[in-house]
């Protein structure tokens, strides 16, 4: 299969490598049909993580289930999934208490826990940025979606349910968001906009998105957010002039980590 390989500090490339196979029972093998690039895997070609070259990147993935293992009982042949980026086995005592992103069994490295395609320290399993996709735990690891995932332009939306807009979600359960409050999202990229789009489906009678790139200030004008762009105005002025002297109610950070200083200067 033809798949995106890390081949070492900014350099990658599409390369032939063998096909993604059933290995366990409960595995289904995904023919991927649409799969994003994260900001995440910036973090891998930049070498800010030991990422062994010839890793197949990729964690943001969907497709077509085309074969799946003998312990396969809820995923068929034919439907069309959403593959969240966190590998849980959907049994262990850390699933259990709600947190799939800390499996305790899906890592097998010493005294690690939590496992995901295609990414640095996080377990054996192979990116998505390729033809196919072994999924583990496929029972537990496939979001089944409705028949119209077949459109390309509804891919588009599903595909971000692997990540980012669960992550943008997130962001504002951590602010505690509830209907009526004002909200200050820092940053429109991918997550800060899925972060804004969140509060407005939670009923955020304001949202306020700042950043300084046009491109995504007006996407966040696009989805109902007030852009401020902090490179023409003080951000905090104008937050204070759109909240009557008082402030946002709950703040999203979508910028802080320190490669984003990169694109910022
Ligand atoms: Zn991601």
């Amino acid at each position: 299969m033809k798949a995106v390989v890390y081949d070492g500090p900014r350099t990658i490339s599409v390369k032939e490598v063998p096909d993604a196979r059933i290995e366990r029972p409960t595995d289904a093998l995904v023919r991927i049909t649409t799969t994003n690039i994260c900001g995440s895997d910036l973090h891998m070609y930049d070498r800010r993580t030991d990422l062994q070259p010839g890793t197949v990147l990729g964690h943001e993935n969907m497709g077509e289930v085309i074969e799946v293992g003998e312990g396969v009982d809820l995923v068929k042949v034919g439907d069309m999934v959403c593959l969240p980026f966190n590998v849980s086995c959907g049994a262990c005592a850390n699933y259990n208490q709600g947190l799939t992103a800390y499996c305790l069994v899906a890592n097998p490295a010493p005294g690690m826990a939590g496992a995901a395609y295609g990414y640095a320290d996080m377990g054996p399993y192979t990116g998505g940025q390729a033809e196919l996709l072994r999924v583990p735990w496929a029972d537990f690891n496939c979001l089944v979606l409705p028949p119209d995932a077949r459109e390309i332009s509804r891919q588009k939306d599903y595909v971000m349910l692997s990540d980012i807009f669960p992550t943008g979600w997130h962001a504002t359960e951590l602010a505690c968001v509830q209907p009526g409050d004002s909200v200050a999202v820092y940053g429109a990229g991918p997550v800060g906009l899925l972060a804004a789009c969140s509060a407005i489906i939670k009923g955020a009678s304001k949202v306020m998105v700042v950043d300084r790139h046009p491109d995504r200030l007006r996407l966040a004008d696009q989805i109902g957010a007030i852009p401020i762009d902090d490179s023409k105005v003080s951000p905090v002025d104008q937050i204070l002039e759109q909240t009557g002297g008082v402030g946002a109610d709950r703040g999203c950070e979508a910028v802080g980590h320190p490669s984003a200083a990169d694109a910022w200067t």
